[in-house]
């Protein structure tokens, strides 16, 4: 009799099972954590509205020599010797990325979101306040500047003007808050949303704009469940000479699968847009800069103006995961991500949960959960987590438990999506999340005084919301082509 054969291992199975083993022969805690990070992701219910799961051939192109490549500069204009490969994967990246966007210019270099953010307020500030001083002064390189005209200049770097979302209307820490850097550089002034509708504020916009005159107005978000008119944005930013630059870090992938499109797009209408490529987009962890040809050059100049040398394996990563985005069924993904993202806002709300805005137009919700279940963020998002459902607090407008108990917990769909879960998982979700947040009340210290940190749940509601949690995504496995053993 013959011997059953035994199921051939996936290519993907066998490229991790290896690459684990390499690493196990040198520090076999490093291969147990990233495979105990395997098992922990492929077990949560993760809601987390900035998080996604990369494909197996993006994350395997980031693993490779080019980790070791040193290439300053641009592409063809490097300040290192030996970089044709890392030339072929930044121009395909580059082209990728103006492809898929529709953008005249693309820069794949920034390390991260914060960093692309820097690149792009840098990039306006070279156009509008250091090309003009060394167009007045007669010479081309800020070397050749006089000492005088140096300190004028660096003077002028630090009095120029910002509008961005206020933090807790759903702005991001770059777009000019004091803990950030963006804050130390710039004088900003903050657009929120409309007290009642909670919608962003396009006339009261357009009066600060009026009157504050700022040189950059920000657009986007991290925590806004609506769509953000750009056409309008633009004319605000026309009517004032302001630059727009648009932050899609959180909503790249929707734009990527032609789901905001026209006035929602931002790349038409912004002359600066900057992304993440880790969120909506399903990349690995890094950043992008867009934008129109009038500051190309000033965007390429990203390496050495903010950043050091470029990540030429991460960069091969975006360029996988970007023509990943460039095929057919990525649309059909980024739709799902909002059709997922209503379904769950509308199991919520049946279930008497409190929206900010009364819904969502993207991938994300904000539920208030100080007015729907008497919790801060902070006693919800640790209630959820003993539940096995991963979310993040986040303030919601006028908080009144401010930005680090907040009142809100923010939940996101990108990365069930890719899993596969659809409308009936999310109705299931919402139920979840609703019993434990209705059955969890506020904790006291330990002095017994009320405490908005702490939160009392029955562990057996927990230990059960858990099981269903697991059960509910044994149905949509991970990674299903790749069998660690
Ligand atoms: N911009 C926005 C709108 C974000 O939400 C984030 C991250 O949360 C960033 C920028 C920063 O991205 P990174 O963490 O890659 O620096």
């Amino acid at each position: 009799m013959s011997e059953p054969l035994s199921t051939p291992l996936s290519t993907e199975s066998t490229a991790f099972r290896s690459a684990l083993e390499v690493i196990r022969a040198v520090e076999p805690r490093i291969a147990d954590a990233i495979g105990q990070e395997v098992a922990d992701q492929r077990e949560m219910l993760k809601l987390i509205a900035s998080e996604n799961y990369a494909s197996p051939a993006t994350l395997l192109a980031m693993g490779n020599w080019f980790s070791d490549k040193y290439a300053e500069g641009t592409v063809g204009r490097r300040f290192y010797a030996g970089c044709r490969n890392v030339d072929t994967v930044e121009a395909l990246a580059a082209e990728h990325a103006r492809e898929l966007f529709g953008a005249e210019h693309a820069y794949a270099q920034p390390h991260s979101g914060i960093d692309a953010n820097l690149v792009a307020f840098w990039a306006v500030l070279a156009q509008r306040v250091e090309a003009p001083a060394l167009e007045r002064a007669g010479v081309r390189n800020v070397n050749d500047l006089s000492e005088a005209d140096w300190a004028e200049l660096r003077q002028a770097f630090g009095n120029q003007r910002m509008l961005g979302m206020s933090l807790d209307a759903g702005g991001h820490l770059t777009h000019g808050f004091r803990p950030n850097i963006s804050g130390k550089m710039f004088d900003q002034r903050s657009y929120g949303t409309d007290p009642v509708t909670g919608l962003i504020d396009y006339e009261a916009l357009r009066v600060t704009a009026r009157e504050f005159k700022p040189m950059i107005i920000v657009a986007g978000y991290s925590a806004y469940p609506r769509l953000v008119n750009f056409r309008f944005m633009r004319e605000i930013a026309d009517e004032v000479g302001a630059t727009l630059m648009v932050d899609m870090a959180h909503f790249a992938g929707l734009v990527a699968g032609k789901v905001l499109t026209g006035d929602f797009d931002p790349v038409p209408h912004a002359q600066i847009v900057t992304t993440t490529t880790h969120k909506s987009l399903r990349g690995p962890r890094g950043g992008m800069v867009l934008c129109d040809e009038s500051l190309a050059d000033q965007v390429d100049r990203g390496c050495p103006m903010v950043l050091g040398g470029p990540l030429p394996h991460v960069m091969a990563a975006k360029a996988v995961a970007l023509a990943e985005a460039r095929r057919p069924e990525f649309r059909d993904y980024a739709r799902a991500v909002v059709d997922n993202a209503r379904s769950l806002a509308e199991g919520l709300m049946r279930r008497g949960a409190t929206l900010v805005t009364g819904g969502t137009d993207n991938h994300l919700n904000l539920i208030d959960v100080a007015s729907s279940y008497g919790l801060t963020g902070r006693q919800a998002e640790s209630a959820l987590l003993d539940s096995g459902i991963v979310t993040n607090r986040n303030a919601i407008p006028a908080d009144p438990n401010g930005a680090w108990y907040t009142s809100g917990i923010r939940i996101g769909t990108p990365a069930l999506t890719t899993r596969g879960l659809g409308a009936t998982e999310m109705d299931e979700i919402a139920g979840l999340i609703d019993r434990v947040l209705t059955t969890t009340e506020p904790g006291t210290t330990k002095k017994g005084a009320p405490s908005k940190a702490q939160h009392i749940l029955d562990p057996k509601i927990a230990d059960e919301i858990s099981h269903r949690a697991t059960d509910l995504l044994t149905g949509f496995p991970l990674y299903p082509e790749i069998d660690l053993g």
